[in-house]
């Protein structure tokens, strides 16, 4: 038997409804915040999530799934994220000169070779959103707020809003100095990834997952004591916008965020009683990121939501029980000719725009009412030869279990 690849799932059809639930509330929400779908490949360059992601990065360094392609030799990747994409899809496209701001959202699967546990995976869905052209902490609390309106939306309670602020390219250097020094002096703690990256990028040292690193980055100086002046009143912004929004947060200066693009805010919508996998949502502003793929100076500002862990979280609180639509009548069909009526008459009511389904397997009644039963068909007609010579069947309420005759030929529901 070969069995799927380590870190994949299957969604089987029990499972797909509450999907779909999710990526409905998704895209509604998205779009009534003035979002549009956008679409991109699975796979693109390898350099474009070198550049877009960060090379000191764990996702480029350790997790994404490059290879050579068949006959032009180059390196590709399968997306590990989304931004890099619609970043290199909106210069592409001749987007960067529309008016702004420019609002995207896309649900997309990502892949990353991560060890596979509960909420993490090898390959995920990912609902993410990206607004570009606005410096102001409004856009900020745009995409939190609607972030915040999907999580709310699917009930979970249960989740809390963690924000931070990482400073911008005027306080980096003298904040970046500072987190060297304490490096530094604990620098036989570090795994060893860790000490290669203190000197290039010492800012993912506070993101490390190693234990050890981890307990480190407690101690670790913060990045809201070196803000300049402008990200520092930015930040003041975006909490009075927040608060006004009647959206609850707390500032948490352990929040970094794993990808380089990442300046001024950052956030996380944390779940409790899930797990290590805490993290439901995590995005920030990326204003570089633009021009450090070949676009024009264009600030942005997105998120990225996984979907399994926004239903483990909804599973802790019970609101995974979502179930998918259920046929309004079968026809239990005896005998050939029985079943041919049966097919019409079940292609009529299609037509009609109902959701209607007749045997075609040909077993006992018995069978055919416990397949009826287990689909949720909410009446059954049951037809034999002998119904089909007489025009008439006995129509089922499953539910009350009343009958009542119906003519066949004229038959609707
Ligand atoms: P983590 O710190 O948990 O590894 P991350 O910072 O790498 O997360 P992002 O790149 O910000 O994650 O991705 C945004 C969201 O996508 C995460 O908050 C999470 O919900 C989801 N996600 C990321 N990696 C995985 C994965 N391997 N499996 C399932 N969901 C994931
Ligand atoms: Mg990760």
């Amino acid at each position: 038997m070969i069995q799927k690849i380590k870190g994949t799932m299957d969604i089987l059809p029990e499972e797909t409804p509450l999907w779909r639930h999710i990526e409905k509330v998704m895209r509604e929400e998205a779009e009534k915040y003035g979002y549009g779908e956008i679409r991109t490949p699975t796979f693109e360059n390898t350099e474009l999530f070198v550049r877009g992601v960060g090379d000191t990065t764990d996702v480029v360094q350790k997790e994404m799934y490059t290879f050579a392609d068949r006959d032009e030799g180059r390196s590709i990747s399968l997306r590990p994220e989304g931004t890099a994409s619609v970043v290199r899809a909106l210069i592409e496209n001749g987007k960067c000169s529309d008016p702004m701001p420019l609002k995207y959202y896309y649900i997309m699967s990502c892949f990353r070779h991560e060890k596979p546990q509960a909420g993490r995976s090898r390959e995920f869905v990912q609902f993410g959103t990206e607004m570009f052209g606005s410096h102001s902490p409004a856009s900020d609390a745009t995409a939190i707020a609607l972030a915040n309106s999907v999580l709310k939306r699917l009930g979970l309670t249960n989740v809390k809003l963690h924000v931070n602020s990482i400073g911008c390219k005027e306080c980096r250097p003298a904040y970046r100095s500072a987190l060297v020094e304490y490096y530094n002096s604990h620098i036989d703690t570090l795994c060893d990834t860790c000490k290669t990256r203190l000197d290039k990028n010492p800012l993912r040292l506070l993101d490390c997952k190693n234990p050890d690193c981890h307990a480190l980055a407690e101690g670790a100086p913060k990045t809201v004591d070196h803000l300049c002046e402008g990200c520092s009143s930015n930040f003041e912004m975006l909490k009075s916008a927040l608060t006004a929004m009647n959206i609850d947060y707390v500032v948490d200066s352990s929040i970094v965020r794993g990808l380089d693009y990442y300046t001024g805010t950052v956030f996380e919508f944390i779940a409790e009683g899930i797990g290590a996998q805490s993290t439901v949502c995590g995005g920030g502003r990326y204003d570089g990121l633009v021009s450090s793929l070949g676009g024009p100076e264009l600030p942005g500002i997105g998120f990225g939501m996984g979907i399994t862990r926004l239903i483990l979280a909804m599973r802790e609180l019970g609101l995974d029980n979502i179930e998918g639509e259920k046929p309004l009548i079968y026809i239990a069909a005896l005998g050939e000719r029985a079943m041919i009526k049966g097919l019409e008459i079940t292609e009529r009511l299609r037509r009609e725009g109902k959701f209607a389904e007749c045997d075609v397997v040909g077993r006992s009644l018995k069978a055919q009412m416990k397949y009826a039963n287990k689909k949720g068909a909410k009446y059954t007609l049951i037809i034999g030869d002998s119904e089909v010579e007489a025009g008439k069947a006995q129509l089922r309420d499953m539910e009350s279990g009343e009958q009542s005759e119906v003519s066949l030929d004229i038959f609707t529901i």
